[in-house]
């Protein structure tokens, strides 16, 4: 006979999970982990297992591109829109005027 071996109508033995010792259900507390333990035995979650990170944005708040460039030769002007082509006989721009223009 142990101390939990007594008549108490609505409840029963149990044993606890971790020290084996026999206790009436209604004493038993739930550990986190989903098991019933006696009262000694029980003891919270660790409180930094619900510690959770600040995210890291690193996106800038704000960015814009640099201007684009522009070049001027005499009369031509060379904006964003004008590119080099592959044998640079050319500075291509919106109309494909020729680098040396004879005029
Ligand atoms: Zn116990």
């Amino acid at each position: 006979m142990g101390r939990a071996d007594y008549l108490a109508l609505g409840d029963w033995n149990v044993v606890c999970y971790e020290c084996g010792h026999k206790f009436k259900a209604s004493m038993m507390k739930r550990h986190w982990q989903g098991y019933w333990v006696c009262p000694a035995h029980w003891e919270p979650r660790q409180p930094q297992d619900f510690v959770r990170s600040v995210p890291d944005n690193m996106t800038p708040p704000w960015v814009q591109p640099m201007p684009a460039d522009t070049f001027t030769f005499g009369d031509l002007l060379i904006t964003e829109s004008s590119s080099l082509t592959e044998n640079f006989d050319y500075i291509s721009t919106e109309t494909f005027y020729p680098l040396t223009t004879e005029t």
